[in-house]
Formats: C-alpha cells, structure tokens, sequence
C-alpha cells in the first residue's frame, strides 16, 4: 500500500517518509480486529475454574505456569497496537478490580469479532459504535438490578466470593483454608465498610507446605537483624523509621585528603568513629529501641547499635518502610538531625523468626491492630506464586464486593441473563443499532460458552439449557463446570463481585469502540512490522500458544 502521498493541486507531495508502512479503512480495522480477536482467543481457554493452564517461557528461558489472564498478557510481549490495548484492557481490569482480567479481554475480542461480522454486512463502524453505546449503557442498568447486596457481616457469603475467585488455581485444592483466611484478613485491616486491600501485605516464602500459610497480625519484614549482637527480641518496641544511611558519605568529586602519617590516619578513623557513634546517638536519643533502615547500616554504626541493645534491620523495602509506618504510627525520618521523640512509632514485640531456614523479622501486637502480613508457603516457587495470584484475586474480590456492596452469581448467569435483556431492548430499535445491540449480546454470550467448553461440554446445548433456566426459574442460573448442571449459583456458592462485570464491561466496549474508529494505521519505518496477515498472529505471539 503506497498511500504517503497527497496530491494537492495535480502536484504529488510526499508527506510521509520513505518506507513507512500504511494500510487504510477497511484493511486497518480488518488488521486490528483480527490481533485483538488473536488475543481474546489467546486467553479464552483459560476461563473458568476448568481452564487450562499456560506454559510460559521467555527469551532466557525462565518458565511462567499460570492460567492468570493478566499474567499471560504481561509475559507475551505483544508489539502489536490493537492487540496492545486488549492488554490495557487487562492491565486496567487488574487494577481497578484485581479479578475478571480474562473474562474483559474475552469479552472484548468477541465484541470485536461480532463487529467484524457487521462490518461484512456493510454497517458503518459510527453505528456499531453507537449500537454498543446503547447496548453498554443498559447492560450496566441490567446488572445493578440483578446484583445482590452483600456487607461485611456476611463471613460465609464472603468466604465462597473468596473461593469463586481461587477455583481452578493450585490454591483450589485447600480453598477452604485460604478462602478462610482471606476473609479473616480482609476483616481485619476493614475501617468500618472500608476496605482498602492494599493494607494486606503478602510475603513469599518457598518451603513448608501450601498449609502453612498463615496470617501474621502485624507486619513481616523479609530481612534479618543485622548484627549477631544485636537482641534478636525486642519486646515493648520504641520503633524508628529511617530512609537515610547510618553511613559516612565516601568524599565525592576531586576532594582528596592527603594521609602521610599514622597520627593523622588515627585522626582520620576517631572522626569517622566519632560521627558514626553521633549518628547512633541521634537514634538513641529519641528513645528508640527498634530501628528499620531504608538504607545501609556501616559496620561500625553497627557496633555501636548493638552496644545501646537497639536492635536494627538495614536495607528495608521502600513498601515495608510504608507499611511500617501505617502499623506502628511512627514517621519516617529522612534526617537525623531532627529526629524525635514524635517521629517514633509502637509495636508490642519485634523479633527475627526463622521461616524455612531464613531469618525474617516479625512486627507483632502493633500500635494499630490493622495491619495484617499473608505469609504464603508452598513447595516450590511456582506453587507460591500461583497461591499468591489466588490469594490476590480472593481479597481483591472480596474487596471490590464490599466497595459496591453486591455480588453476582459465577457460571456465567449474569451475562447470560443480561444478553437476554438485551435482545428485548433491542427490539425497541430499528435497523443497524438493533443489529448492533444484538451483537453486544451474543458476544456476551462467549463468557458462559467458553466457561462450558473449557469444562469439555457441549456448548450449544449448554447456552441452550442456560438460557431456558432464565426464562422459567429465573436470573440466578449458571453453568456448574464440575457437573454440567445449570443451578441456582447463589444457592451453589458461586458468586462474585458485581464490579467484575461492570469494570469488565465498561473496558470492553471502551477499547472495542476505540479500535473500530481507527482507519488508518500509519506506522514508521523500523518500528518493526506492525501489519500481519488476516486472521494471523501478532508478533511475539508466535509459537506461544
Ligand atoms: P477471570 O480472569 O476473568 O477472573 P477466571 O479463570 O478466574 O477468569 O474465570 C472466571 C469465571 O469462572 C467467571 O465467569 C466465574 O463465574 C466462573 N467460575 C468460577 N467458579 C466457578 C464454578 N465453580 N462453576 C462455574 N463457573 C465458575
Ligand atoms: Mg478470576
């Protein structure tokens, strides 16, 4: 395709420059559709707690085991524009909600499939547009009706969001316990009806088994005392919180300081000793007992830590330091020399712990009682990472419930029920929109369908079932992948937070409505090669799936 050229006046004008690529209309958004369908088809046979899983491996060879969407999209690299914003679709979904990454990327790739078809019948893409406007719009009203009110209170109804969010991840085997502990966590660091999830910190520790993970009430610092004579427990901890370094700065730049005899390198060292035992001062003196460096600690200071019985854990994480902050109330100190009594927080116990051979400083009986560490454990690292993706899904999902306050039932029911409506809605309209929100609705449909094939049932007959369950018994029918049976979800246990569906749908039809206005894709020279063949994949993703 030549089309860098504009002809103004019978005169050509290059306006582009040589070798760049440009493929316009209808070739654009074939192009585009095509990678973003690429994408959705990628991640569909994950879906579901009967979804396979995907072997990952990248250019050093290192191997990601996961049937996490977000996950899978984040280690294909894909270069490809279109197929670029399906994994924003991801990236923004695991943001705003943790949960339903690969249901708002399947969801996308299918709307744009059924975009596609429209095309073919040569609707404009402005009324495909449109239509899917409409269509979202009500969808959304559909699914605040047939939402459920959930509230804090409800331990059991929250332990079953906890274990729909983890079936079909290694965690599935002891969902009990970590759906247990999901919840216990999630209540603990709750202020009212307020949750915020990020107040739970997760801590990895390979070894032990996926039984031993625990709550730790307090915060778990993966870092050891820095001196064997430093006390290893520090009960009723004064606790100081430094982000600079109990160090002498190396002299920088040209300065030089000339040594040539031993009385003046003696008084070189008694400086450096006197201001390292200053520094220490300065900690000791606002009544500390417990100090947690951002950065490093000298040997000497060290030392002399040790000699006042502070006990001290160098190197922290940035996040840990903030974490500490919250637990303990104490405020960071960035300098010493303002250092007080005011910046320093409590805890009831500090003490280094031995967890599988490694030594990790535990924050224990904090001045707020909020603070809550997941400790993970499992066999190998692959297992605790796969825990740890559940354990994040379950207290995001229990979190995004709470936030709304409702819940929808699993197994596809919402979207089935909500593809119902749809096409009644549509009726109201004429033509092209009426097309186009039917085509919202069968492509919500891929949700339930793919649940069903991925579990090795007949689709067709499945979507068939489904939906006869909604005409006679009513909204709450979903697919059991572990029976075949369409039942009451509600009644199944299979439910989850409503905001899934609405973040998941609002994404979709954005990104979706965002690839069918692009007719023209204009690509430079050397931005490697963004065009691929019809129904081809992207690159990257060759040889990936
Ligand atoms: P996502 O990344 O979209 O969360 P998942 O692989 O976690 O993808 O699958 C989520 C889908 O699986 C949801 O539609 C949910 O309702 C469904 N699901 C979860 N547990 C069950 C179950 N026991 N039976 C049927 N469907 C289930
Ligand atoms: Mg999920």
């Amino acid at each position: 395709m030549t089309g860098q050229m504009a002809n103004i006046g019978g005169q050509p004008i290059l306006i582009l420059p040589e070798g760049t690529l440009r493929s316009r209309g209808k070739d654009a958004q074939r192009n585009n559709i095509s990678a973003a369908q690429a994408i959705g088809d990628a991640v569909k046979s994950t879906l579901g707690p009967k979804g396979m899983d995907k072997m990952l491996v990248d250019s050093l060879g290192d191997v990601v085991i996961t049937n996490d969407g977000a996950t899978i999209l984040e280690e294909m690299k894909i270069e490809h524009p279109a197929a670029k914003m399906m994994v924003e679709i991801a990236k923004t979904q695991d943001k705003e909600v943790g949960d339903g990454t690969t249901t708002a990327v399947v969801f996308s790739g299918e709307l744009l499939r059924k975009a596609g078809d429209l095309l073919d019948m040569e609707v404009h893409p402005t009324m495909i547009t449109k239509g899917f406007r409409l269509a979202k719009e009500k969808a959304l009203g559909i699914l605040q009706k047939i939402a459920v009110d959930v509230t804090i209170e409800q331990t059991k109804t929250l332990e079953k969001i906890a274990e729909t969010a983890m079936t079909g991840k290694s965690a599935e085997k002891v969902s009990d316990k970590l759906s247990h502990l999901a919840v216990k966590a999630v209540k603990k660091i709750a202020d009212g009806a307020k949750v915020d999830t990020n107040d739970v910190k997760i801590e990895k520790k390979t070894g032990g088994s996926i039984e031993d993970t625990d709550i730790i009430e307090g915060v778990l610092i993966d870092k050891e005392v820095v001196h064997s004579s430093m006390p290893k427990k520090m009960e009723k901890a004064n606790i100081m919180l430094l982000d600079s370094a109990l160090e002498i700065k190396d002299l920088e730049g040209d300065a030089k300081i000339s040594i040539d005899s031993p009385e003046k390198m003696q008084a070189f060292i008694d400086r450096e000793e006197n201001a390292l035992k200053g520094m220490v001062e300065k900690v000791t003196k606002t009544g500390a007992t417990v100090l947690f460096c951002q950065k490093g600690i000298d040997d000497l200071a060290q030392h002399f830590l040790a000699k006042a019985g502070v006990l001290a854990v160098r190197r922290v994480k940035k996040s840990d330091m903030e974490m500490l902050t919250k637990a303990t109330g104490a405020e960071i100190v960035t300098n010493l020399n303002s250092a007080s009594k005011t910046d320093i927080g409590y805890a009831g116990s500090v003490e280094e712990r031995k967890i599988s051979g490694d030594d990790m400083v535990f924050v224990e009986q904090c001045k707020k009682p909020k603070a809550v560490t997941l400790l993970i454990r499992g066999g190998t690292d692959h297992v605790v990472d796969e825990i740890e993706r559940a354990m994040i899904d379950a207290i995001k999902g229990i979190g995004a419930s709470l936030e709304l306050g409702k819940i929808v039932s699993g197994g596809g029911a919402p979207e089935i029920e909500v593809a119902k409506e749809l096409r009644k809605y549509a009726d109201s309209f004429k033509g092209r929109e009426q097309l186009a929100i039917n085509a919202f609705a069968d492509a919500l449909e891929v949700i339930p369908r793919s649940l069903a094939e991925n579990a090795g049932l007949d689709p067709i007959d499945k979507l068939a079932n489904m939906r006869a369950y909604h005409d006679k018994h009513g909204i709450h029918g979903g697919l059991d992948v572990f029976t075949g049976e369409v039942v009451d979800m509600q009644k199944r246990g299979v439910i989850e937070a409503l905001k899934i569906k609405v973040q998941a749908m609002k994404s979709a039809s954005e990104a979706a409505e965002l690839i069918l206005r692009i007719d023209d894709i204009i690509s430079a020279s050397g931005s490697g090669e963004p065009a691929m063949p019809p129904g081809g994949m992207p690159p990257g993703m060759g040889g990936m799936m």
